[in-house]
């Protein structure tokens, strides 16, 4: 032991954004918390997002209410919280028919969005006829728009919960890969008080490494995004080439960051982005805007592995976001949730270490 009393430690594995999160409330609250991440912190599916802050509009499809409601007061958590880190963006959903059911379906959509944030809406959409598309650089023969408010991360909000972090005393071990845990509270040779597996999409393989049994199941699906040589002024949403999902294009750090992808892959290292899927996004994104982007225009390309729990429909597309807590003895072991749900997942892990 060294000093600090059993029943105040906790140990962390997985140094993404929900250990991140789970060590800085968990320090809030006066823990002494160690953090073991393989590589280095918000290196892996943290670093690989498409950057939104979200309820995510386009969960309401499947009627994932609870999911998109969580989503929106975390929402406002982060621009609270990280107001130089984070900021609102205007996002357009484009149509090619001025009175299509799909317009009509998300002018109800975002009615329900901006209902679900009650006071805490951020800020109302509006309509956007052909003449406003043409002034943003929409093609022609995109009819109609409309648009929705949600919150954009900057590069910078990474650094500054580490920085949060380490000024609330969390101990940060990065290159640092565990192999084994006890669920009595043992990180390797080191006994805590609780140890939480935020592992992201290897936590599956790491319960099973350690003979830890679950009947939850990651759904390994990967996810690539371009950042392209171009500045947009607004942020646009619009249905693929083969219309089956929507993409992003949003500004990013004085580029347009467009993604994303989704695909299944056997392993969360299968995160490579191919051709395929480049040429994918820019056909989409073509599709729309007067003056199409060529692949010379591309100035980066990521690609990561969501870690989602996997559901009884073979159609990922529509799976859920939710997240999920096991507790075996002294270990809190997490599945699920997303970027922006973090401090969600983060507080149940504070309910359930301060009630035991
Ligand atoms: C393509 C894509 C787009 C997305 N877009 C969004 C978005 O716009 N908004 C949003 O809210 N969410 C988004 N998400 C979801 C979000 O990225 C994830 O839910 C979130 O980053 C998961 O964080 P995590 O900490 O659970 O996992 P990770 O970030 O993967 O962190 C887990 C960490 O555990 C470490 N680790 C694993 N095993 C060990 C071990 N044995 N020892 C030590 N360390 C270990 C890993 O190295 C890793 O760093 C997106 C995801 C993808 C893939």
């Amino acid at each position: 032991m060294d000093g600090t009393h059993l029943n105040n430690k906790i140990g962390i594995v997985g140094g993404g954004i929900t250990g991140l999160i789970s060590a800085y409330f968990l320090s809030l609250e006066g823990y002494k918390v160690d953090l073991y991440e393989k590589k280095k912190l918000l290196s892996e599916t943290s670093s690989k997002t498409t950057k939104l802050i979200h309820g995510g509009i386009r969960y309401l499809e499947n009627l994932q209410f609870h999911e998109v409601k969580n989503g929106i007061n975390d929402r406002k958590w982060w621009l609270e919280n990280f107001p130089d880190e984070t900021k609102l963006q205007e996002i357009i959903i484009l149509s090619k028919k001025k009175l299509s059911p799909e317009i009509f379906k998300f002018f109800f959509g975002i009615k329900v969005y901006e209902t679900f944030a009650g006071r805490s809406n951020i800020k109302t959409g509006r309509l956007y006829k052909q003449d406003d598309l043409l002034s943003l650089g929409i093609k022609n023969n995109i009819s109609a728009g409309i648009s929705f408010y949600d919150g954009l991360m900057q590069e910078s909000v990474g650094q500054e919960i580490i920085k949060r972090c380490k000024s609330n005393g969390v101990n940060f071990y990065e290159n640092n890969e565990i192999k084994s845990i006890r669920s009595e509270g043992h990180i390797e040779e080191k006994q805590y008080k609780k140890i939480i597996i935020a592992a992201g999409p290897w936590v599956s393989s790491f319960l099973k490494q350690n003979k830890i049994d679950t009947n939850k199941t990651i759904d390994y699906i990967k996810g690539s995004h371009l950042i392209i040589n171009r500045k947009i002024k607004k942020g646009l949403m619009f249905r693929d080439q083969k219309k089956h999902r929507y993409i992003f294009a949003l500004p990013y750090q004085g580029n347009l960051l467009l993604g994303t992808t989704e695909q299944r892959v056997r392993s969360p290292e299968d995160n490579h982005v191919l051709d395929s899927e480049v040429n994918y996004l820019l056909e989409s994104i073509n599709i729309y805007i007067d003056r199409p982007i060529n692949k010379d225009e591309i100035i980066k390309s990521y690609s990561g592995v969501r870690p989602l729990i996997k559901s009884k429909a073979q159609d990922f597309h529509s799976s859920s976001r939710d997240f999920y807590i096991q507790k075996d003895h002294n270990l809190l072991s997490l599945f699920g949730g997303k970027w922006t749900t973090a401090p969600s997942i983060a507080r149940n892990i504070v309910r359930i270490v301060n009630n035991e």
